[in-house]
């Protein structure tokens, strides 16, 4: 059985007080949400302690938005995979489709990042998703393929095996564009089967999210969808009630 995984994104909004309130606003709520479900907040990098101890006994998980490329050392403003494993991060999200664009994400960061998150026994959410031109020009399996190839394809099975996949179309995000269900399924199938074609059965234990103007309404016709075992959830996750009510669409 794949894990369900609801998990937010919480980019760079809040203040560490508002993080706390949300995030007890979500724990209060948490008997609503089926036990199978997994929930994960990921909150801007100042949050994470005081997040952290918020969520102590809860069944909700916590994760980063990035980590360095570099161990250690001299990289003003940069913080390691290791020092996020010391705060009590389970995962960390890679590879968002903001962090390529504006920040210049490569796969070969992204090689770096995703071998440091693992040996710090983090668990990546490697995001990967096509822009509108490239699906408007039927280029989005070619995308998605390479953007697995180039990074997820270098990991071991032990490695791949701590991974989950979120599909954001870059057009869905934050848009209130969503992809339809069967546009969604299509392109996780794809995912699916790439995966496979490296990794055999492991592919059927992966999860793959889906990422891109998700919100209560829409997530039970997504999440019904074979391949899609959850959300990635920008910015629904950040009123309890709307990251609450996406979990409980399963
Ligand atoms: C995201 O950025 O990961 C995301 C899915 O955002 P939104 O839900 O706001 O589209």
């Amino acid at each position: 059985m794949r894990q369900k995984i609801v998990a937010g994104n919480w980019k760079m909004n809040t203040l560490v007080c508002e993080g706390v309130e949300l995030v007890n606003g979500i724990v209060s709520k948490m008997g609503e949400v089926p036990s199978d479900v997994r929930l994960i907040v990921c909150p801007p990098f100042t949050h994470i302690v005081s997040v952290g101890d918020a969520l102590k006994g809860s069944r909700v998980s916590l994760g980063a938005q990035n980590c360095a490329n570099q161990p250690k050392g001299a990289f003003t403003g940069e913080v390691s995979a290791a020092m996020l494993k010391s705060c009590c991060c389970e995962y960390v999200i890679l590879g968002h489709s903001e962090r390529r664009e504006y920040y210049g994400e490569t796969s070969e960061t992204l090689n770096a990042k995703m071998a440091l998150a693992l040996e710090n026994g983090l668990k990546p959410i490697y995001c990967v998703g096509e822009k509108l031109e490239e699906r408007e020009a039927g280029k989005h399996f070619e995308i998605v393929k390479a953007q697995i190839e180039e990074v997820l394809f270098n990991l071991t099975p032990e490695q791949m095996a701590q991974v989950v996949v979120a599909y954001e179309p870059v057009w869905a995000i934050g848009t209130g564009k969503t992809a339809t269900s069967a546009q969604a399924q299509e392109i996780h199938a794809f995912i699916r089967a790439t995966l496979a074609s490296k990794f055999g059965e492991l592919a059927e234990e992966i999860s793959i999210l889906y990422g891109g103007s998700c919100k209560p309404s829409n997530a039970p016709e997504l999440f019904s969808q074979k391949d899609i075992d959850g959300g990635l959830i920008g910015g629904a996750a950040l009123k309890a009630d709307d990251f609450i009510g996406i979990a409980k669409s399963y």
